[in-house]
């Protein structure tokens, strides 16, 4: 008699955690996992998917602009907002529904609840007790507001996607991808917004042309950037809210959206009770296999702050589900994992940045690009796109590409092949183009820049 009620129990149902329980069941493996809150976890409900629907949503504010250089003429026009909500609340509804019956039809037994572990072995839910041989610890992330005073009156990204209505005025603090997704949206949507940074340019840990280039970008539409700043206070006014920044300066707003980071979740469900240990940042401590301290336990995803991005979770969750019920171990390789920036304009990089290249190397070649794009010829809009190629000068095999510029996800996608395939520079400039499009430019940058010293 089976001595274990589940071979896999998974705690938490989001992008990670699904594909491991998944996977596992195909495998063979008796699947339970544990949800809490919302099958799909972070991505489906409050993060890429509805975030990506709200950036289709701004995009077409630009795009109708953009449209009379081509001939258009569109009637006065306005934007529904709580049509937009109501209509990307029934595609997640969809979404909840498409995940449980992917989980039910591949055999995965779905416990609505939270899940506590009370040993290495043991999880309870609902009253009820199950021993499992192997735990898979997929809990996620969850936004960080700092102390600040009055901070009770602003929001994270968690309430931005359930708004009553859209703010005319918002403030936006943080600098990382989510913080500039959103001041994009809400500007898209024809709120005038602020973006307030402690840093001098968006985007820590990008390039850091990527980063000017943005910021230009982002001022030339009209968001108002106050780098260099924190917000010392919040408070209600008669007219809304206010922020007041470290310098005295005051912001008037409808809403003040925090984005100043995510922390794992590790705490309050028992994994003390397990002994599993969570790292300096508060991450479940894992090693290259996803393995915690403890033999039978596994952690995947943001909980264990590696790279916090849905298709690194994924990835984890199916190497997880490998090892234990494959034919062998698997482990995931995090050199040139590519991302983007739904910003306006997007921002997409893959590989090392100059200045991390810089260091690695003994000698980089960089290669830039920066040009109207065609539809603003017609368009009138002055935006610039970027492109930018960093290279290894000793084995001329490309270590980074990173750009600025009308969908540059899509076009990084396929160099983030040609970098883990290990496309010299030679290569892409033996590839032939596809005329006219942006992309044709990665393959055509003949140009070294100069080194900084003589720059
Ligand atoms: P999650 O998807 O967060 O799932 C964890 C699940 O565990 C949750 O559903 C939670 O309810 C559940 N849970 C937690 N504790 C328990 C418990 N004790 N018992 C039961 N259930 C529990 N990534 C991208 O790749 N591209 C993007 O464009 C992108 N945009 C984003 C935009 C925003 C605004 C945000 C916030 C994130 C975005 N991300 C994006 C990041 C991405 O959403 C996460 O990296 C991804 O969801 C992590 O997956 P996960 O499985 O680790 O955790």
């Amino acid at each position: 008699m089976a001595t274990h009620d589940f071979d896999l129990f998974v705690i938490g149902a989001g992008s990670g955690g699904v594909r491991a329980s998944r996977i596992a069941a195909s495998l063979g493996a008796r699947v339970a996992v544990a949800e809490e809150r919302y099958l799909g976890g972070t991505c489906v409900n409050v993060g890429c998917i509805p975030k990506k629907l709200f950036y289709y949503a701004s995009d077409f504010g630009e795009g109708f602009d953009d449209a009379a250089g081509f001939g258009w003429t569109s009637e006065p026009r306005s934007h529904n907002w709580k049509k937009l909500i109501e209509n990307k609340d029934r595609e997640i509804a969809r979404l909840n529904g498409v995940y449980e019956r992917l989980l039910k039809d591949s055999g995965v037994t779905i416990l609505d609840g939270r899940a506590q572990l009370l040993d290495a072995h043991t999880v309870a839910i609902n009253g009820m007790r199950y021993r499992a041989r192997y735990i898979l610890v997929a809990t996620g992330s969850w936004p960080v507001m700092p102390a600040t005073p009055g901070i009770e009156h602003a929001i994270s990204s968690n309430e931005a996607f359930h708004l009553d209505a859209m703010p005319q005025r918002a403030v936006l603090v943080g600098g990382g991808y989510i913080a500039v997704e959103f001041a994009g949206i809400f500007h898209g949507l024809g709120a005038h917004v602020t973006l307030v940074h402690r840093g001098p340019l968006p985007l820590t840990g990008f390039d850091y042309d990527l980063r000017a280039v943005l910021a230009d970008e982002m001022r030339k539409r009209g968001v108002n950037l106050r780098l260099n700043r924190t917000v010392e206070r919040i408070e209600k006014t008669a007219m809304g809210i206010r922020a007041t920044l470290m310098n005295g300066d005051t912001l008037d707003a409808d809403l003040i959206m925090y984005a100043t980071g995510r922390r794992p979740n590790t705490r309050g469900f028992g994994l003390e009770n397990a002994g599993v240990e969570v790292n300096s940042t508060g991450a479940v401590a894992v090693d290259e296999y996803s393995r915690t301290s403890v033999e039978n336990i596994y952690a995947i995803g943001d909980c264990t702050d590696r790279i916090m991005l849905t298709p690194v979770a994924i990835a984890e969750g199916n190497a997880v589900a490998q090892t234990l019920f494959g034919p062998r171990p698997m482990k995931i390789d995090y050199q040139n994992v590519p991302s983007t920036v739904f910003s306006h304009p997007n921002v997409s990089t893959v590989g090392l940045t100059e200045e991390a290249a810089r260091k690695r190397f003994a000698k980089i070649d960089v290669y830039k690009s920066s040009f109207r794009p065609l539809k603003h010829t017609l368009s009138g809009r002055d935006e610039k796109t970027f492109m930018k190629m960093v290279v290894d000068a000793a084995t001329e095999r490309v270590a980074g590409c990173h750009m600025v510029g009308p969908d540059a996800g899509e076009i990084m996608q396929g160099l983030a092949l040609a970098l883990r395939l290990g496309a010299k520079k030679s290569d892409f400039d033996a590839t032939i183009g596809i005329h006219p499009t942006a992309a044709e430019e990665f393959m055509t940058m003949r140009q070294k820049s100069p080194e900084p010293a003589s720059a």
